[in-house]
């Protein structure tokens, strides 16, 4: 699905799919570099990381493994609930592993910073964080990210993995959702 196929329910266009591929490829020769000598482990988390996974895995030039967890997030509606759930674990013990978690957006940062917490009692080499867009001025909770897309105004977007009632995750590119369409 491209930009101009639901043309009428973005307020605006934030970023092209080509614009989103160049970002990407330059967050993985970083990821290249500072993971050269060590063995890494990606986590994504489902269901909005899989696009950032997918293109970021695939950009690297350096192994990694991938895992997947299901945590909690918006349900269905538009702002953050604050509840934080683990819906579905990871398969892989993250002990002595260099952990990369991959994540769609950082919003209030309330569900990175319980899931860093998380995996960082699970004793793991190191724990660092990718996220393909932030929202600076959403920010409730500190939490660091190393790997970052873009930084975006806080407000609610759509595409490239992020949805609105299940739509709109395969959509190419990012805009901002039109009010109308959840009004
Ligand atoms: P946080 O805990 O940082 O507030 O929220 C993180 C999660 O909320 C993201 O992984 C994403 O699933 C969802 N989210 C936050 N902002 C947006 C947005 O603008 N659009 C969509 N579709 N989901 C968002």
């Amino acid at each position: 699905m491209n930009l101009t196929d639901v043309s009428a329910d973005l307020a605006n266009v934030l970023y092209t799919q080509e614009q989103i591929d160049a970002r990407i490829a330059e967050m993985a020769a970083q990821i290249d570099q500072d993971y050269a000598d060590k063995n890494l482990l990606m986590v994504g988390i489902l269901n909005g990381a899989v696009m950032t996974m997918a293109d970021l895995s695939r950009s690297l030039t350096i192994h990694c493994e991938m895992d997947w967890m299901a945590i909690s997030s918006y349900g269905s509606g538009v702002s953050s609930s604050g509840v934080v759930r683990i819906l579905k674990d990871m398969n892989t013990s993250i002990v002595g592993r260099d952990v990369l978690i991959v994540e769609d957006i950082v919003d209030t940062g309330l569900t990175l910073s319980y899931l860093v917490e998380n995996l960082r009692s699970r004793n793991p080499a190191s724990i660092e964080i990718a996220a393909a867009f932030r929202k600076p001025e959403a920010l409730k909770k500190q939490v660091d990210v190393k790997y970052v897309g873009f930084d975006i105004p806080n407000e609610f977007v759509v595409g490239f993995g992020l949805d609105y009632a299940g739509k709109y995750r395969n959509l190419r590119g990012l805009g901002v959702l039109s009010p109308k369409v959840y009004a």
